[in-house]
């Protein structure tokens, strides 16, 4: 996807301006939306997005990464709905952060997702003498409406924009409005799946959320909320933790 395409269904907003963002976490289960607002930060505050997920699915396309034992391994793993194994997840955000594009902050969607990823994400920015200290803002969407997100969710193959079959259905049947293509569909977003990842997020993401609350460096917003009001309370809740 073109890195300053806006997402669907998000119009401009008027943005609080943060000069140094930091470093930005969005927590939430699988089709919360934090992929949608994490693109809208990038684009407002100039800092990347780095998400776990879309970095592993990069991997994957890689022919020779994917053939490898261990991209077979992570196929498997994702297509199952189970998460990666910590070491591989940590040490590719890892190498990502050490990129130039995060001095002024960035904005980490799926990760972390255990309670060890999160010990070890404190750890790494402790030993990175960030200026400044995560904040962690958590996207809150009721059980039912994130099946439906993610068993309606298809994508561009082409240009990667998404669409939801029930709430942001594309015009023309099942291509892409903007180059025709015919839309897909991720493998781990079929109905079994998704519910093993929900049930997943449940069981081993619910302590990363207690661990940021504990710290005081966290908010908690309604993400069932039209895409520019879900953005305007990210964005102030952001601004509020760094004041
Ligand atoms: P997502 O696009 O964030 O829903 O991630 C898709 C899949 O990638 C997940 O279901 C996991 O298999 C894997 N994945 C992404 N982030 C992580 C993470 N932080 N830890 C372990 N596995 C992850």
């Amino acid at each position: 996807m073109p890195v300053m395409e806006r997402p669907a269904g998000s119009e401009a907003v008027t943005t609080p301006i943060l000069t140094t963002p930091g470093p930005i976490l969005l927590l939430g289960a699988p089709g919360a939306g934090k992929g949608t607002q994490a693109k809208v930060l990038m684009m407002e505050w100039s800092i990347p997005q780095i998400s776990t997920g879309d970095l592993l699915r990069e991997m994957r396309k890689d022919p020779v990464k994917s053939a490898s034992p261990l991209g077979r391994q992570i196929r498997q793993v994702m297509d199952a709905g189970q998460l990666v194994s910590n070491d591989l997840v940590q040490a590719m955000v890892l190498e990502r952060l050490k990129l130039p594009d995060t001095r002024r902050g960035y904005v980490l969607d799926g990760f972390p997702r255990t309670l060890p990823q999160a010990v070890w994400l404190d750890q790494q920015l402790g030993r990175q003498n960030q200026a400044l200290p995560v904040v962690a803002v958590n996207v809150q969407v009721s059980y039912t409406n994130l099946l439906r997100r993610l068993t309606g969710r298809r994508n561009c193959p082409t240009c990667g924009r998404i669409y939801n079959i029930y709430s942001n259905p594309p015009q023309n049947d099942t291509v892409c409005d903007v180059d025709g293509t015919a839309l897909g569909q991720r493998a781990d977003d079929s109905e079994s799946i998704a519910c093993e990842r929900l049930r997943m997020h449940e069981a081993l993401t619910a302590p990363v959320v207690a661990h940021y609350r504990d710290l005081g460096r966290f908010a908690e917003v309604d993400g069932e909320r039209p895409v520019d009001d879900v953005t305007r309370a990210v964005m102030d809740a952001i601004v509020r933790l760094r004041s």
